[in-house]
């Protein structure tokens, strides 16, 4: 979508009913939310209309490899750097690295993000977007003179995301109430054990059925009385169906676009304070960025420093997008769309025209 800043970055999706719109769409928030938590790199996204789920190891395995072939002219670690998103994982990760190094003749780990750590991937990439949703909560909530230690929460999704943030939330004194995947929800008005609700999910897959907790609706969960609601699954789940029934005091966007823009609108007129997406989950892309660091130099960092770097990085976003919304008087979403829009347009005018 935009180079200005940097190499393209973003994920490639492996999914039946991904199409060149929806991959332009994403393509473009990836160019808004690098710039909104400063790293250099611009907006890029990949898909394969496929069923990773129906595929055998190795049909996967040559989907990747000729898919990288095909894009082998445009991407590397100085144009453009893939990495994960739905349908799409650590080891396809590792082929699209494996067969881009035997284009070009030597290893080239810095040509993806979200490897296995073995060949150059980076400690703390995969909570990295639960940690970044994590810390801009806690930021958000000291803004508004709150403290979360102590406060409720209500996360949807129980995946990659929703699991890393309620187990940092968890250990950062929160009571998290009522968690759901997409088979059901579970409810413990004391707040759940989120370490015994880890455990079984590894066996059961799935939170139903938890046995220190009540069953509860999912779509109910949106509606609970907490301090803090997190939608970390699928998107335009917060809409003018039910957004005027939200009510938290906060929403924080795990998920890309859960709230519709007529939700939007319902939530901010019913004073509800909404962190958004290119912000909330912007941990995963700078956690990302972090790993193609590592790789060019060759030198790894310890998980301390990847999340002591991740808290300066997120902290720091949180404060542009705060005073902007204070200074200009506008919401979030709206403040941080004007620090990132601002500074492509910056680095486009900078950079000029070569006619
Ligand atoms: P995931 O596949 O690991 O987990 C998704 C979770 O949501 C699962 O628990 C699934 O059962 C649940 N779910 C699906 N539909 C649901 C529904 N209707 N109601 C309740 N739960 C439902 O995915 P993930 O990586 O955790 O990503 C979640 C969201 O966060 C997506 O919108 C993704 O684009 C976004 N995101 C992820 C990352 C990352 O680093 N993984 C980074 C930025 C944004």
């Amino acid at each position: 979508h935009n180079f200005s800043r940097g190499p393209g970055k973003g994920g490639v999706r492996f999914h039946p009913d991904t199409n060149l719109d929806e991959v332009k769409a994403l393509s473009m928030w990836m160019t808004w939310k690098c710039a909104i938590v400063n790293i250099p790199f611009g907006g890029a996204k990949g898909g394969v209309v496929c069923s990773p789920d129906d595929l055998s190891r190795r049909e996967l395995e040559d989907l990747t490899r000729r898919y990288t072939t095909e894009i082998c002219p445009l991407i590397g670690p100085e144009k453009d750097i893939p990495a994960p998103d739905v349908g799409t994982n650590g080891q396809v990760m590792a082929w699209i690295m494996d067969t881009y190094s035997m284009h070009v003749g030597h290893t080239a780990p810095a040509v993806v993000t979200g490897k296995p750590v073995s060949i150059g991937g980076s400690e703390g990439r995969v909570e990295a977007t639960g940690r970044g949703v994590a810390i801009v909560a806690a930021a958000a909530a000291k803004a508004l003179g709150f403290s979360l230690n102590g406060g409720s929460m209500a996360i949807q999704g129980f995946g990659n995301v929703g699991s890393a943030a309620a187990a940092i939330f968890h250990k950062n004194g929160v009571r998290v109430l009522a968690v759901s995947d997409a088979r059901g929800a579970v409810y413990n008005q004391h707040g759940l054990n989120i370490q015994a609700l880890t455990n079984h999910v590894h066996g059961a897959r799935t939170v139903v059925g938890f046995p220190d907790s009540e069953p509860m609706n999912a779509s109910d969960l949106l509606e609970l009385p907490v301090d803090v609601l997190v939608p970390a699954a699928t998107q335009s789940v917060i809409s003018s169906h039910n957004a005027s029934k939200v009510k938290a005091k906060m929403i924080v966007e795990g998920a890309n676009g859960p709230t519709t823009p007529y939700a939007d609108d319902i939530l901010r007129s019913n004073g509800v304070v909404l962190i958004p997406d290119v912000l909330a989950n912007a941990g995963g892309v700078t956690v990302s960025y972090f790993e193609w660091v590592q790789d060019l130099q060759s030198l790894f960092w310890s998980e301390a420093q990847v999340n002591h770097r991740l808290e300066r990085v997120m902290s720091q976003a949180f404060e542009n997008v705060w005073d902007t919304s204070q200074r200009l008087g506008v919401d979030l979403r709206t403040a941080a769309y004007v620090v990132g829009v601002s500074r492509v347009a910056e680095a486009t005018q900078v950079r000029g025209v070569y006619a």
